[in-house]
């Protein structure tokens, strides 16, 4: 299947299933055919086989409940980091369910995430959003407070050049950290570069996303991961 192909595919299944929305691994199904780098991933249908991924994809990994009624996974007890054995993941895969019931005794689970754990390190996050007037919109920030409380974000209308998207990661008010401060190596800006990118093609690719958030990307040294990504479609 071409790109296209197995993109369009993504999107119609979810129509198809009443959704305007993508599940994460859809969405980052969708992020790798464009190059962006994603956490290696797999779907357990049972505890058991979320100890068999995480024992293929390698210790520790993290699970995550796949459910079209959860959009903020981590508020529901949806999310399981640090999974470092065949127990972890069974208790793991049990306390997602028995959460996510909690919260929502109706919610329908289409399966737990098994992926690997990205090591810490500086997250980004890489937005785009259609704009009424000027179409799709990219954005950049440095994750958690710097995005939340700090609004120090940066903005261009897609599509964006290599130029742009060098501006768009220097502009923002936290850059000095990813250069490396205090000592700290500096981290990827290409890889970051390549990344927004990527997401300015994807846009422009596809109008009917309205909304897509790689949030957060784990910048490294070398090289980047997505670790959570939605998209959002008209
Ligand atoms: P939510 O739907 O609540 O946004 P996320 O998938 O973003 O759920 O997970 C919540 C947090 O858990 C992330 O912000 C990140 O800090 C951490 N996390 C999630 N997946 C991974 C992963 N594969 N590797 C490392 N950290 C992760
Ligand atoms: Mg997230």
């Amino acid at each position: 299947m071409t790109v296209s192909a197995k993109v369009n595919k993504i999107f119609q299944d979810a129509k198809a299933e009443g959704r305007n929305f993508l599940l994460e691994h859809e969405a980052k199904s969708v992020c790798k055919e464009y190059g962006i780098p994603i956490t290696e991933l797999k779907i357990a249908k049972t505890a058991q086989e979320a100890a068999k991924f995480s024992e293929e994809i390698g210790y520790p990994t993290v699970l995550k409940i796949i459910s079209p009624d959860v959009i903020h996974k981590f508020d529901v007890g949806g999310v399981v980091l640090d999974v470092n054995s065949k127990e972890d993941a069974i208790n793991g895969f049990k306390q997602i369910v028995q959460s996510v019931k909690k919260h929502n005794s109706n919610a329908k689970i289409d399966g737990i995430l098994v992926q690997e754990m990205a090591p810490c390190s500086t997250e980004v996050i890489v937005g785009a959003i259609k704009d009424a007037q000027f179409g799709p919109t990219l954005m950049f920030g440095l994750g958690g407070t710097f995005v939340e409380v700090m609004k120090d974000v940066s903005f261009r209308i897609a599509p964006i050049d290599e130029q742009e998207a060098k501006e768009m990661i220097s502009e923002v008010k936290a850059y000095p950290i990813l250069q490396g401060i205090r000592g700290q190596a500096p981290k990827d800006i290409n890889a970051i570069t390549k990344i927004l990118l990527s997401t300015s093609k994807l846009v422009m690719d596809y109008p009917e996303i309205k909304e897509l958030d790689l949030n957060p990307v784990m910048v490294y040294e070398k090289g980047a991961k997505t670790v959570d990504a939605r998209i959002i479609l008209e």
